[in-house]
């Protein structure tokens, strides 16, 4: 394996986790888009989200290229990617930017960049449960799953359909994930855990299975389990793999590049003379009350449509 090869996989185990880094403006090497491959790709792009999203909410969740500006990063990883953002002063690491996976938001500054050859996988706590959703899973088969032995498969088999609650929940490193729970269970009932008792026989039973097989559990397995078992065993458990970490990757370096539609050069020139401050504040006034009369005009149009439903 190549020298450089091996030093990209050492760097992408140590970021598996993104601290909150600052990022930098700076030029970053190689070449943007052409104007017209960046502005066909985002018609085609906003033309089939538009298809899902009402008129109204167009200027939020669907805008016209005319209000974005194209940047370029670079990630922890060393990948460069183009983003656009609503207007030249919204910083690509001070956004939010999708988790494809779970359909929700990274943490700022953060973007999903998937290598095969990503960090393992790490147990964070579960810091709030979010929505609820329920599922229905079969009964399970006669032939023992999971490498059991028929003996225990049968003390834990379901031989009927059952359903569980399915929530979304976030984790201590700021991704969200999904855990089961009881269908009864509430969050804030917090989780159920074994009698003192109970827990001591855990114990005993982990740790001399774990004497007597090393290789039973992995290191990191045990580890989880070793918390768990402090803690009672709480279930829901209070802490879950996040499997987003190793794919999530921080902002370090952008680089503006230019209106999705480019400003007239005229407009380039105007900016040349410095207004007065009268004109600046006489500007300010007519933009308010633009910006007054649209939210207006949008929270009637929300209305309408609500109306329609
Ligand atoms: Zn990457
Ligand atoms: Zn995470």
């Amino acid at each position: 394996m190549s020298e450089a090869l091996n030093d990209a996989r050492r760097t992408l185990k140590a970021e598996a986790t993104p601290a909150a880094s600052v990022a930098i403006a700076r030029r970053i090497p190689g070449k943007a888009k052409a104007q017209t491959e960046a502005l066909r790709d985002y018609e085609a792009f906003n033309a089939k989200r538009r298809e899902r999203i009402p008129v109204a909410l167009w200027p939020f969740w669907a805008p016209g290229p005319d209000t974005l500006y194209r940047w370029r990063v670079r990630l922890t990883c060393g990948c460069v990617h183009e983003v656009l953002t609503h207007g030249n002063d919204a910083f690509p690491a001070e956004g939010r930017w999708p988790d494809p996976v779970h359909r929700s938001y990274l943490p700022p500054g953060q973007m999903w960049c998937r290598h095969d050859e990503s960090a393992n996988e790490q147990y964070q706590g579960v810091v709030e449960w979010g929505a609820r959703g329920e599922r229905t899973f079969p009964a399970d088969p006669m032939e023992p799953l999971y490498d059991l032995d028929v003996e225990t498969w049968m003390k834990i088999r379901h031989d009927e359909p059952r359903t569980s609650a399915l929530w979304t929940v976030t984790l201590a490193c700021g991704h969200a994930t999904e855990m089961f729970s009881d269908l009864d269970w509430q969050p804030l009932d917090g989780p159920k855990r074994v009698s003192a008792e109970q827990q001591r026989e855990m114990i005993a039973e982990f740790e001399q299975l774990w004497a007597t097989d090393p290789g039973s559990d992995s290191d990191r397995e045990r580890e989880h389990m070793r918390r768990q078992l402090a803690e009672g065993w709480p279930r829901p458990a209070t802490e879950q793999l996040c499997y987003t970490c190793p794919q999530a990757r921080a902002i370090v370096v952008y680089q503006g590049v230019d209106w999705l539609v480019p400003r007239k050069k005229v407009e380039k020139a105007d900016t040349g003379s410095r207004p007065s401050r009268k004109q600046i504040e006489q500007r300010l006034a007519k933009a308010q009350a633009e910006q007054k009369r649209l939210e207006e005009q949008l929270a009637e149009l929300v209305q309408q449509d609500r109306s329609a439903e």
